[in-house]
């Protein structure tokens, strides 16, 4: 079974006392003052009753004083029953002589009567003689009390009606009085509650109340009014801050991420959402140990531990910095301490920075020193052999030997020495400073002389190079010794990465777009996987696998790129396909540009 507990509040319990108490108090007053009135009534009955007494002796005396004493006894009682039927009041009447005896008594006709007396009231029966008044007998009265019985029940009742009626109604205002009081009390504490909700400007209605509560509610109402007002101004003044710091937030390139003291992440901004792949959503109010990437690791725990584990004065001064990977990216995270105002420790922000491209150039570049470092070693030590050889034992070859000897020494030398220019190349081309001089040139001519240059190389692996030029090509303006060496190095690798009796074609025609000249180098070779299209061009890149056997030091294709479009406004552009071939190529713009002309 339920228990049923009525929860009473102060005001409550109050009213119920107060009404404990008035109920008490109009019950005592009701019955005090019935009591009185009863007594009263009691007393003006008996003075009645006296008088009443009186009456019925005088108006006897005058009825017999003047007949024979044979008929007084029918006189009295004709006189009493003519009394006793018109008064209900009156039980009986006794009349005795001066002697005591009974003259006439109602009470022996009618004894019912008798029985209801209540009271009874003598007076004596007197006449006035000439010798004085005298005593001729005694008239008794008997009442029977209905009629003060009668009045005293309806005064009770009508004076307890009057009392219940006063309580009732006294209750009634009370509860209703309350209920009212109450009623405005709870829109108020409402409003309040509104208002500590941050709920400003929020108004409760006046039209009921009345008295010191409508004074209340209008005070309530104006300020809520002018908290609204205040608070707009401060939305306003607030909402320009925020809206400053969170552009600034997020227009930051790096990635940052602010966790409270609990780990939890309080702010994200768009890079950071971007670096971890998350939803603001997915991240906000979460633990940022519980972070995982892609592949479900969970990338920042063990370092937030670490982070923690390490005393602040020291992780103040000096940040920890780590990577982590982030799928198949590379994020640097420097965790830093947030102090408030006060000094006190808030929480951390972590700075994302994405270094995958920076790890892979610092890769590449340590795969081109091996690379350089290997690709100069092998010439080295042929060299070294081929002239130690010759040195050490000069008579022990024929001319022919000796000769293919010094040819081996040349072709290894001519090698060695485009590596280095490579290099150097590199270097220049990279450099801020490099300029290059341009002058008017036929790219057709150029085309036959690289062409002429690689013929060697084409030879060794008997592969046919053919060159289909447009007639009329305009002459541009380009700084030759760079459009050359592009060239050369477009043709070495086509040849490089063809296989031996194959065919290279050199092509110099107008593009589509006819401000542009282009020349492409198509071979039938190893061609190159898609997913490194669109690296090629990039410093040090080289796609090494199992058909990309040949060693190289990854520069050349960037310094066609950088040659092409640094230095010429141009564009280089690549088609491969793998075990089919591949088209390298670039467009020069027909008309060099005013300012680039300046330059020159
Ligand atoms: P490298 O000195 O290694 O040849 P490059 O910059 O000239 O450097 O070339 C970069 C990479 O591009 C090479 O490692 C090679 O794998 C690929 N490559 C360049 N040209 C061709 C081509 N014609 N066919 C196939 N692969 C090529």
């Amino acid at each position: 079974m339920k228990n049923f507990k009525i929860n009473l509040n102060t005001q409550n319990k109050m009213i119920l006392v107060g009404l404990v108490f008035s109920t008490l108090l109009i019950f005592i007053i009701a019955v005090f003052l019935t009591n009185k009135v009863q007594e009263k009534l009691s007393q003006s009955y008996n003075e009645l009753a006296q008088l009443l007494t009186k009456t019925v002796a005088i108006e006897s005396v005058e009825l017999i004083k003047d007949i024979e004493d044979t008929k007084k006894y029918d006189t009295l009682a004709y006189h009493t029953n003519l009394i006793l039927n018109t008064n209900d009041s009156i039980s009986y009447i006794e009349f005795k002589n001066d002697k005591g005896q009974v003259i006439y008594s109602s009470k022996d006709v009618e004894k019912n009567r008798a029985k209801e007396t209540k009271s009874s009231v003598s007076a004596p029966m007197s006449i006035k003689t000439d010798l004085g008044v005298k005593n001729i007998g005694v008239v008794t009265v008997g009442f029977s009390g209905k009629m003060i019985k009668s009045v005293i029940l309806t005064t009770k009742n009508s004076m307890f009606f009057v009392f219940a009626l006063a309580w009732l109604v006294l209750s009634a205002v009370a509860v209703i009085n309350t209920w009212l009081i109450t009623r405005e009390l709870h829109s108020l504490h409402h409003g309040v509650k509104k208002i500590s909700g941050g709920q400003f400007g929020y108004t409760l209605k006046d039209e009921d109340a009345s008295g010191d509560i409508k004074e209340l509610i209008d005070a309530f109402n104006d300020m809520s009014k002018r908290l609204h007002a205040y608070e707009e101004k401060n939305i306003d003044q607030l909402t320009l801050e925020r809206n400053k710091f969170e552009t600034v937030l997020m227009s930051i390139i790096n990635g940052v991420v602010v966790c409270d003291n609990f780990d939890n992440v309080v702010l994200i901004n768009n890079s950071a959402k971007k670096i971890l792949d998350v939803e603001e959503s997915d991240i906000l109010n979460t633990k940022i140990q519980m972070y995982c990437d892609t592949d479900g690791e969970l990338c920042f725990r063990e370092k937030i531990e670490q982070f923690k584990d390490t005393p602040l004065d020291i992780i103040e001064t000096k940040p920890l910095e780590f990577n982590i990977s982030v799928g198949k990216r590379i994020i640097k995270s420097v965790i830093s301490p947030m102090f408030s105002k006060n000094q006190d420790y808030v929480g951390y922000i972590i700075v994302l920075i994405d270094v995958t491209r920076e790890v892979e150039v610092d890769k590449l570049k340590s795969q081109f020193i091996s690379n350089v470092s290997h690709e100069l070693r092998t010439p080295v030590t042929i060299l070294r052999t081929y002239v130690d050889t010759l040195y050490s034992h000069p008579n022990d070859f024929d001319e022919a030997t000796r000769k293919e000897f010094i040819e081996v020494i040349n072709n290894e030398t001519t090698r060695l020495q485009k590596m280095v220019n490579d290099v150097l190349d590199f270097s220049r081309l990279e450099s801020p400073e490099a300029n290059f001089v341009k002058e008017d040139c036929d790219i057709g001519n150029l085309v036959d002389e690289s062409v002429a240059s690689m013929k060697i190389l084409a030879d060794e692996k008997n592969i046919v190079i053919s060159v289909i030029k447009e007639p009329e090509l305009p002459i541009i303006k380009v700084n030759r010794e760079g459009i050359q060496r592009a060239l050369n190095n477009l043709i070495s690798n086509a040849i490089k990465y063809s296989p031996e009796n194959s065919r290279v074609k050199v092509r110099a025609e107008l593009a589509a777009d006819s401000n542009y000249l282009e020349v492409s180098v198509e071979d039938n070779g190893i061609g190159i996987p898609p997913e490194h299209l669109d690296k090629i061009f990039d410093r040090f890149y080289r796609v090494e696998n199992d058909t990309h056997t040949v060693k190289g030091t990854g520069l050349g294709l960037h310094l066609v790129k950088i040659t092409i479009e640094k230095h010429h406004q141009g564009k280089v552009f690549v088609n491969s396909k793998p075990n089919q071939g591949s088209t390298f190529g670039f467009r020069l713009p027909v008309k060099v540009i005013e300012q680039e002309e300046d330059l020159v």
